[in-house]
């Protein structure tokens, strides 16, 4: 069994300012370790379950967070981002049998973690596809349906593992913090990484696994941007059309086209 997992931060037990997120602040060094942690949990499961091959792709800001010697050794590591527009899910194809997020967040527009966003705080004030506040859980369980990956298991705040569950009951989820305007309020981090094992390791013993995810025939797809400058601009993209001065609109029925209109305008 090939399992794909997907890794950020701002959804790591405890984490709760953007310094604590950046590889530039003193603040950060604890927190990486935390996270790496918490992804180290979520291998443990996923082998515990009878996974033989797992890749982990770090897709939080430079894409090289995690402290790859603490993971297990069965495990391969995608650092960095070589410029495809899978983006956070860049390594899934069609060879693995299921995928896992670790360390998501709520999405942008929501006010359940100080840290909110989808794909780029700095850029969009939100993402809505087919008329629903987009976050990245749903871009990224859109890709892997791509490769008819179903997405099992997420870990991160209560928000997004409550936005997976009404996208997808089957999935197994460890919520380890919940935001309270710029507060968050968090487990231990131990007892994050040890519900995040015991939940990864459930989410391939159950049906979930064996669920062929099926992706939407069209995609209307709207960014609202923070910053007017940014739609005008990013309404040249071929196929986009600015909707009112902050937002633009894509419509498209492959997915693959959302994701290359995202790499692009963010
Ligand atoms: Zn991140």
């Amino acid at each position: 069994m090939k399992v794909f997992i997907s890794a950020d931060i701002e959804g790591v037990a405890g984490v709760n300012d953007w310094k604590e997120c950046s590889d530039e602040h003193p603040d950060y060094s604890y927190f990486k370790k935390r996270m790496t942690l918490e992804v180290a949990g979520s291998c443990e499961g996923a082998l515990d379950a009878g996974a033989t091959e797992i890749v982990v792709k770090d897709a939080h800001n430079s894409a090289r967070n995690i402290i790859i010697s603490e993971l297990p050794t069965p495990v391969e590591v995608i650092r960095g981002w070589s410029g495809h527009p899978y983006l956070m899910m860049e390594g899934i194809d069609d060879s693995f049998d299921a995928a896992m997020m670790v360390g998501y967040h709520d999405k942008a527009g929501s006010d359940r973690n100080p840290l909110a966003h989808t794909i780029s705080s700095r850029s969009f004030a939100a993402i809505n596809i087919n008329g629903t506040l987009a976050s990245e859980f749903l871009i990224n369980a859109y890709t892997a349906a791509l490769h008819q990956v179903p997405v099992v298991f997420i870990s991160g705040d209560h928000g997004i593992c409550d936005d997976a569950k009404v996208f997808e009951p089957m999935i197994e989820t460890a919520p380890v913090k919940r935001g309270v305007g710029g507060s968050t309020i968090s487990i231990h981090p131990q007892l994050a990484v040890d519900k995040i094992k015991d939940a990864a390791r459930m989410s391939l013993t159950g049906d979930a696994v064996a669920r062929k995810p099926e992706l939407p025939e069209y995609f209307d797809v709207e960014l609202e941007y923070m910053d007017f400058k940014d739609a005008y601009r990013s309404s040249f993209y071929p196929g986009a059309v600015l909707k009112d001065t902050k937002t633009i609109s894509f419509s498209t029925d492959d997915y693959f086209n959302v994701l290359k209109l995202l790499m692009f305008v963010n």
